[in-house]
């Protein structure tokens, strides 16, 4: 780098991805300025105060063994607390309702995500490499690596050998899992997730669904803000990127022209559609902006009069695929955390609506006041946590890696460990993707 001149970067978004990667150009003597459409930070992340208690909007659960993320927890003297274990547990299958407990929906659980797990070993040796496969040079293996990536979740488990009950199960848990359809939901993801898990249910439901921060999401986030001396520029949408050989200009939407000497962007797949880039992005990136991933989903907040400990799951026609008992209040309620593959067969405020659904389980819960952020349906995000739709497990988010021009894409979409799906990817693209500039921006 010119010892005179500090190189200056523009970031578009302050998530996870944004803020760390402007933590780390600045450690390396680069101004930084961030612009953010929203009028908060952390993107997907955000902790509210809501139904009188602290709740995640976005992120919730992080774990040890995303590396990228406990190193933030640790930095920043972070402490991680689990989500309560259900006593009772239902299911909806052919019409009915099953009760038994918790370990028991997990035994019958066992077969299928056995089939949905199948060859994780094999397709994954390196979990943080997740396309290794294609350059092992074993045709076969390449073959069945490509093959995997298309059909569905759900075809993979109407095979013939699963009982329809052991269908609708693992049919419930991937609807959430993807947070979308798993008709559509490319199957390789699911066995990278299991590669990420050591090939282990139990360890995978840990890894996503059992340790939250006593902080919440912006422990983390706010703490990373406070380390830096860069302007963030709140409810200032970017409109366009241009870049060239020397630099880059971002225009905001009041008009106004921003000249730099490389842009980052991290903006998710969702929102790309919300800037105009010239040049314009490759014709495949494109194709990939105009279908969007599969996460069509929801996550939504009950609260129910009384104390219930319960997990509930149903399959694909029920817009709650998986409820569970999260917090038990003084006051003698209890509040549910839900997720479901469609945002439009829901109104994440509508009680009677919501009470309604939550009867199809158990019809003496009253639910009191329901909440939650439609992320699919919010121009910033469009979209909740990314998860890929047939095909595009090895075509789609691999598009917008290692570019080397002066606009590069950093974000949770982009990741190579927890593709799409953690915070834990957004930190690793933030550090690569800023690390992947240092080293241009001193070359030149
Ligand atoms: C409902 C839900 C539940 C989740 N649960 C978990 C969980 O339990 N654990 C976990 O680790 N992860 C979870 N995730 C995923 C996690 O939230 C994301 O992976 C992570 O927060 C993404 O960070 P990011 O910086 O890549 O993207 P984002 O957080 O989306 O940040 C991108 C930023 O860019 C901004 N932006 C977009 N377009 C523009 C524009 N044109 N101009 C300016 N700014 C723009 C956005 O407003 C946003 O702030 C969940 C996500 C959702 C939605």
């Amino acid at each position: 780098m010119h010892d005179s001149i500090r190189p200056r970067v523009t970031i578009v978004g302050a998530g996870f991805s944004g803020l760390v990667a402007a933590r780390e150009l600045e450690a390396n003597g680069i101004e930084v300025t961030i612009y953010e459409a929203r009028d908060r930070i952390g993107g997907r992340a955000w902790t509210e105060e809501r139904l009188g208690h602290t709740l995640e909007m976005g992120a919730t659960w992080v774990h040890w063994m995303q590396p990228f993320v406990w190193t933030e927890i640790t930095r920043y003297g972070q402490r991680i607390y689990p989500s309560p274990v259900a006593d009772d547990a239902y299911w909806l299958s052919g019409g009915e309702v099953h009760h038994g407990t918790e370990a028991e929906l997990d035994d019958k659980l066992l077969r299928p995500q056995a089939r949905i797990f199948e060859a994780s070993q094999e397709f994954f040796p390196y979990p943080h490499e997740p396309l290794h496969i294609l350059d092992s040079g074993d045709e076969e293996l390449i073959q069945r690596f490509r093959a995997a990536d298309q059909g569905s979740i759900l075809d993979a488990l109407r095979d013939g050998s699963f009982s329809q009950e052991e269908i609708d199960l693992a049919d419930a848990y991937w609807s959430a899992g993807y947070n979308g359809y798993t008709s559509s939901a490319s199957p390789l993801m699911a066995k990278h997730w299991a590669a990420l898990s050591d090939h282990r249910l139990s360890l995978l439901d840990e890894q996503t669904l059992r340790f939250k921060l006593e902080n919440g999401m912006r422990g983390i986030y706010e703490a990373i803000a406070a380390d830096l001396t860069a302007t963030v520029h709140l409810s200032t949408p970017v409109t366009a990127v241009e870049h060239d050989a020397d630099g880059a200009r971002v225009t905001l939407d009041d008009g106004t022209v921003v000249a730099s000497d490389a842009v980052i962007v991290t903006a998710p797949l969702g929102a790309l559609d919300t800037i105009a880039f010239t040049p314009a992005l490759p014709a495949p990136a494109q194709s990939v902006v105009a279908e969007g991933f599969n996460c069509t989903g929801f996550k939504i907040w009950i609260k129910i009069r009384g104390h219930h400990s319960l997990i509930a799951y149903a399959p694909t026609g029920n817009p709650i695929a998986l409820v569970r008992s999260e917090y038990f209040l003084d006051d003698d309620t209890t509040i549910l955390v839900g997720f479901g593959p469609d945002h439009e067969k829901i109104d994440l405020d509508d009680v009677t609506q919501v009470q309604d659904l939550l009867h199809r389980w158990r019809p003496d819960l009253e639910v009191l006041e329901c909440t939650g952020h439609d992320w699919a349906g919010d121009r910033w995000s469009g979209q909740t946590w990314a998860t890929p739709r047939s095909g595009q497990f090895l075509q789609g988010w691999s598009l917008f890696r290692d570019s080397d021009t002066r606009l590069r894409f950093a974000g949770a979409d982009w990741a190579k460990g927890w593709n799409g799906v953690v915070v834990d990817g957004a930190i690793e693209t933030g550090i690569t993707t800023a690390r992947g500039l240092i080293d241009e921006l001193r070359s030149r």
